[in-house]
């Protein structure tokens, strides 16, 4: 049984970024609205997501990290109106298998908070009393200490920074939906990123790829019945080339559906291909088909969507695939349309 639940859980759990991208989205869940994530040694000795959400509550805590326990959902109903990122209660007691977790934790009604050190079967082994504030602090050490091979991967420097890129090209993606939200990276006790919490859209966006390249966008809505189709986003202005290489834009290339953070490729190839064929020629060379700076949300009902093609979630499968491939398209038609004539 120990073999099986490392092995499953080294399937979600498979990388720093996956650990972070899981506490973070937990943290998102509980309504915090300031999140402060600090890893050691890149992650490898110490990941540590704090946040002020509502707590865990005691009834809770004996069951959080335990197998496909979720607060989230209680029926399938409820996958077809899900508002959470989670709801297969499969990451912390993964966590727990290839770390070792400890959770604080206090509700607005609890008089202090408590520290959980957790097994690797996700069970409470103590608990005492700690000096937090209200929400939840949960803290993995020694990350797949036991699966030596991954633990190896991670010997490389290179690919630790690598590894802490994409954590926080991650924090940047909800810190752009989220504008509330104040969000700190902190490696090695350094401040690597942070984000203040700011009023809307626009403001984070521009907080996350600075005021130059806001600068290049364009804010655009495009609404549509039947199927009800919304997407939000802010987009290359029409003529302006991104594509330059002396361009200092960062690639910074936010697609989201329900704010959710997802992989794009065929979005972004929609977005490409209508370049190639209204804008530049320089689009038609390969090497020169950089992804744009710019962020873009779908909003669909949420039961037309489907997050849980792959164990991070990143994948979506999309009832209306080619009504939605085809609104983004007619959108970027609108845009950049009337320049191309
Ligand atoms: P899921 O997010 O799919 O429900 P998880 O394993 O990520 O599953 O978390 C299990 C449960 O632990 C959650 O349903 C929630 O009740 C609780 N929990 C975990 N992290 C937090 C947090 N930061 N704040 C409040 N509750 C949390
Ligand atoms: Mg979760």
């Amino acid at each position: 049984a120990e073999t099986v639940r490392l092995l499953s859980s080294s399937q979600v759990i498979n990388s720093v970024v996956n650990v972070v991208k899981e506490l973070l989205e937990n943290s998102l869940d509980a309504g915090s609205t300031s999140i402060d994530v600090k890893l050691e040694n890149y992650g490898l000795d110490r990941i540590e997501v704090r946040d002020n959400g509502s707590g865990i509550e005691a009834s809770d805590v004996a069951v959080m990290a335990v197998k496909h326990y979720t607060s989230k959902i209680s029926c399938h109903e409820d996958l077809e109106r899900l508002e959470t990122y989670g709801f297969r209660g499969e990451a912390l007691g993964s966590i727990c298998a290839v770390s070792e977790v400890c959770v604080t934790t206090k509700t607005g009604a609890d008089d202090v908070s408590i520290q959980y050190t957790l097994d690797v079967t996700g069970h409470i082994v103590s608990q005492r009393p700690s000096h937090l504030g209200q929400g939840t602090t949960v803290c993995a050490l020694k990350l797949f200490k036991n699966l030596p091979v991954r633990r190896q991967y991670y010997s490389n420097t290179k690919k630790c920074k690598e590894e802490m890129k994409k954590v926080q090209d991650l924090l940047m993606a909800y810190a752009v939906v989220k504008p509330g939200l104040r969000v700190t990276l902190t490696h090695n006790k350094a401040v690597v990123w942070q984000k203040a919490r700011v009023s809307d859209h626009r403001a984070a966006l521009m907080a996350v790829i600075g005021a130059a390249c806001m600068a290049n966008l364009l804010p655009l809505q495009h609404r549509q019945e039947q199927p009800e189709i919304t997407i939000q986003g802010y987009f290359p202005k029409p003529g302006c080339d991104y594509t330059s290489s002396s361009s200092s834009s960062p690639d910074k290339t936010f697609v989201f559906v329900n704010d959710r953070p997802v992989h794009h490729k065929d979005i972004l190839k929609v977005f490409v291909s209508v370049q190639c064929k209204l804008l530049n020629a320089r689009f038609r060379d390969p090497s020169c088909r950089r992804y744009p700076t710019m962020m873009m949300n779908i909003i669909i009902p949420p039961s037309t969507v489907d997050v849980n093609v792959t164990p991070d979630k990143t994948q979506v499968m999309l009832h209306y695939k080619e009504a939605v491939l085809s609104a983004v398209e007619a959108m970027l038609v609108s845009l950049y349309g009337a320049a191309a004539k």
